[in-house]
């Protein structure tokens, strides 16, 4: 590094400005293409960052350029000091945000609003309580969707993320989008993507043609209108004439956001992940309670970022479960 540029700018001139920290590596649902079915080892409570230093290592990253924070999980919700790990980063000149599956929102509302946190996803794969039931293997989706609606009511700016899979939720695209009518949300379609020991398939793809098609077959071609995209856009956004929500589609399977990528994650047990894609982590906990420099090693973990999906820039790289099989899956990273 000199001395001009930031650590949190890698060798391919991408700044990251926006990081990504897990608080809990377990959470109240089983979704089936996020955790193993035989769960993951927790790690020990003493291997996992404590509020002190979720809140050392946040002002750190915040120093050298972070301007946005996602809380996630595992289920950020079910920690029990999320109260006072959220009162620490609202005192950061710093976005907040969080990624949920909405269960306990209801007991944080006055907090999130205390603490400015505006910006809440939330995932929902099914609008049926059957199939709910069925990929989060908890019988939920009551509770979830009635918190999904306290949210609007509330007046946060709401996202619901739907992972889409072959044969289970394609079929709901347009209820889906249905929900952008009377409600001023952005639903998300997320391709599945591959983790170790989630099933990944790429029978099981959606694509964003296929999203699209759906779309066009049931609103008419002149309905669909494409939205500009966003900077450091990770969905391609849409919305239907006359809706008061819009939707988008996350592909980052098939055509993946790599040349504008600015996020950085931390797991809960104090590993930083330079893309979600890559098998390797640079542990920052241990050597920090050793005395180490936090800076060093961030510098070292960015200056280690590939251009492109850690490293796989074909697809057949990509769905070769060799490579990805040391991945952690998705409830262990933090999503
Ligand atoms: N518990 C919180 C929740 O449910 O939103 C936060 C953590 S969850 C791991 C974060 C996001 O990761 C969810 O939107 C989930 O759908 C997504 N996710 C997990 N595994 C995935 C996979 N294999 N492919 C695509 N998205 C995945």
């Amino acid at each position: 590094m000199n001395s001009t540029t930031s650590i949190l700018t890698d060798t391919h001139g991408r700044k990251h400005s926006y990081l990504r920290i897990s608080l809990s590596e377990k959470c109240n649902l089983r979704c089936t293409y996020c955790m193993p079915h035989d769960g993951i080892p927790l790690s020990p409570r003493s291997h996992l960052m404590t509020a002190d230093e979720i809140e050392t290592f946040a002002k750190v990253f915040v120093d050298h350029g972070v301007t946005k924070i996602r809380l996630t999980g595992g289920e950020p919700l079910v920690r029990k000091d999320f109260t006072a790990i959220l009162a620490r980063l609202a005192k950061l000149p710093v976005k907040l945000s969080i990624t949920t599956n909405a269960l306990l929102t209801h007991r944080f509302i006055e907090d999130f609003k205390r603490y400015g946190l505006h910006d809440i996803n939330v995932s929902l794969d099914s609008l049926n309580a059957e199939k709910f039931k069925f990929i989060t293997r908890r019988d939920q989706y009551k509770k979830a969707f009635e918190n999904i609606e306290q949210l609007i009511q509330e007046g946060f700016n709401v996202k619901v993320n739907a992972v889409l899979m072959k044969n289970f939720n394609e079929d709901e695209i347009v209820d889906f989008i249905n929900l952008t009518k009377a409600r001023a949300i952005n639903v998300r379609f997320i391709e599945f993507m591959p983790f170790d020991g989630n099933a990944w398939n790429k029978e099981k793809l959606v694509s964003q043609a296929e999203v699209l098609n759906r779309v066009t077959d049931h609103f008419g071609v002149e309905a669909l209108q494409p939205l500009p995209n966003e900077k450091n856009f990770t969905a391609r956004n849409f919305k239907i004439e006359g809706f008061q929500g819009t939707f988008g589609i996350i592909s980052s399977v098939t055509n993946p956001f790599c040349d504008s990528c600015n996020r950085i994650r931390l797991t809960a047990d104090g590993k930083l992940k330079n893309c979600l894609f890559s098998n390797e982590e640079t542990n920052l906990l241990k050597p920090f309670r050793e005395g180490e420099k936090l800076e060093d090693l961030i510098d070292a973990a960015l200056n280690a970022k590939k251009a492109v999906r850690a490293g796989m820039t074909d697809f057949d790289q990509l769905t070769n479960p060799d490579l990805h099989s040391n991945n952690r899956s998705m409830i262990a990273i933090g999503g």
